[in-house]
Parts: C-alpha cells; sequence; structure tokens
C-alpha cells in the first residue's frame, strides 16, 4: 500500500473543501485506486466539518498535530487525541519539524504517539535532519535517535507510519538524491526493525515533492509514499503527483 498525504499547514477555509473534492473525485475513479490511501489533514478548525463530508467517500482526513494529554486538561488552546476523534479525525501527523523548531521534545512526542494510537488515531511520525546535520554528515545518527526516543516495541505498528523529511527540503525546492534517499530509506527502515522486530511500518518521504520530481522517487522501492506540503493546497498539484507515481 502506498500513501499520498498533503499537509495544508495554516492554509484553508470551510469553502476550500473544493479542492478536496476535485481530488476525491480523481481517486474515486483512478484504476489504480486500491494501491493508494489518500489522506489530507486541514487545520483543526476544519477536521469536523471535512470528516462528516467525507466520512463515506475514500478521501480520509487528519490532524497535523495533537496534545500529549489523552482527553482533556487544562492547557489553553491544545487539542488531544481524543478531542480530535471525537470530530472524526483517522490519521494524525506527530513531531513535525514545525512544531519540534516550536519545542516538541521527545517525551512530549513519546506521550503525544501514545494517546494518539490509544485513541485509535493512525499516527504519521514525522523525522528528519537540519541543513546542519546533514553538512556534518549526521544524518543517520540523528534519524536513528529520533525514532528509538519515541518509538516503542509495544506500540501498535499497524497503525503506525514514519515519515522523513529532511528540515532542508521542506519548501525549498530541494531534495536528496536518489542515492540519499535510498540509503537513509533502508536505514529507517532498519531501525524501525530493530524496534518492533518484525516488518517495518510504512515510511514515506516528504519535502519539497511535487508533479516533476516525484517519478524520481519511484525508482526507491522502499518509499512507501509522500508526506505533501506546498503542492496539497492545489487539487491540480495534488493530483499530478498521484498522475506520474503512475505512469
Ligand atoms: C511539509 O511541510 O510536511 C512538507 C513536506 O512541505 P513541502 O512539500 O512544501 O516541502
Amino acid at each position: 500500500m502506498r500513501y499520498f498525504i498533503g499537509n495544508w499547514k495554516m492554509f484553508g477555509v470551510p469553502k476550500s473543501i473544493s479542492i478536496l473534492n476535485k481530488i476525491n473525485s480523481y481517486y474515486s475513479k483512478d484504476k489504480n485506486r486500491n494501491k493508494y490511501r489518500v489522506i489530507m489533514t486541514p487545520p483543526y478548525t476544519l477536521i469536523e466539518s471535512y470528516s462528516k463530508y467525507f466520512k463515506n467517500k475514500k478521501i480520509s482526513i487528519g490532524a497535523q498535530n495533537c496534545y500529549q494529554k489523552e482527553q482533556f486538561s487544562s492547557n489553553t488552546a491544545a487539542v488531544s487525541p481524543y478531542m480530535l476523534k471525537s470530530v472524526g479525525a483517522k490519521y494524525t501527523l506527530v513531531g513535525h519539524s514545525d512544531n519540534r523548531g516550536e519545542g516538541d521534545t521527545d517525551t512530549m512526542l513519546k506521550d503525544k504517539v501514545r494517546y494518539a494510537l490509544k485513541n485509535n488515531l493512525k499516527v504519521v511520525f514525522c523525522i528528519g535532519e537540519n541543513k546542519t546535520e546533514k553538512k556534518n554528515k549526521k544524518t543517520l545518527s540523528v534519524l536513528k535517535r529520533q525514532l528509538t526516543k519515541v518509538l516503542e516495541k509495544k506500540f501498535n505498528k499497524n497503525n503506525l507510519i514514519v515519515a522523513y523529511e529532511p528540515i532542508w527540503s521542506i519548501g525549498t525546492g530541494k531534495i536528496p538524491t536518489t542515492d540519499e534517499l535510498k540509503k537513509t530509506t533502508i536505514h529507517i527502515k532498519k531501525v524501525l526493525k530493530g524496534i518492533f522486530k518484525k516488518n517495518s511500518p510504512a515510511v514515506l518521504y516528504g519535502g519539497s515533492v511535487d508533479g516533476s520530481n516525484v517519478e524520481m522517487f519511484k525508482e526507491i522501492k522502499e518509499i512507501d509514499g509522500f508526506l505533501v506540503g506546498g503542492a496539497s493546497k492545489t487539487s491540480k498539484k495534488f493530483i499530478d503527483i498521484i498522475k506520474n507515481y503512475y505512469r
């Protein structure tokens, strides 16, 4: 199974549902539709209405983050996994570099993953090295640390997806070479196998993916799909990624 996940970040109002409607129409009719899943993560404000609208349709709706408490707490503006599940979210991202940059620690991320899984949300756990770490050839050790500090064998790996998103690639148009990405993805899968002892969860790539570069990633069979930021906000751009991947 392949995954095409869109991360809208701080984008979207109720009428932006038309973008998702177009993507859903394509997805529903695509002859390859059984080979992949499409998940979109709009901002919190749209999760309930979009989840209701797409309830019996192909696209699944997820959140971009969740708070590290299970149900309710006194933290202003926080949204828990339980609250997300109650309005129809099926997935949540955890550990996006934007949120790590704002202070998410490994301990917080572990709680987020744990409580999200406990509330039957599927978790897309994001990892990735920054520019300096890459320059200092620390990529593999950074990724290993990010995975082993947070993920535990007892977590349900069937509800877990890992998204490798090098920070230097997000929103910059820069992407790793095929060799780099293959090596990194194999490393991630090896670390995951070490944690879960059996097959690894799916591993996606994210960072400046668009319709023109997605074909390059096709060669890397270890990549199970993509987490897409910028190109998920336009139906044509997002559909082009799927189209060109299966061309
Ligand atoms: C992201 O923010 O998760 C992302 C991958 O962004 P972009 O596709 O715009 O690089």
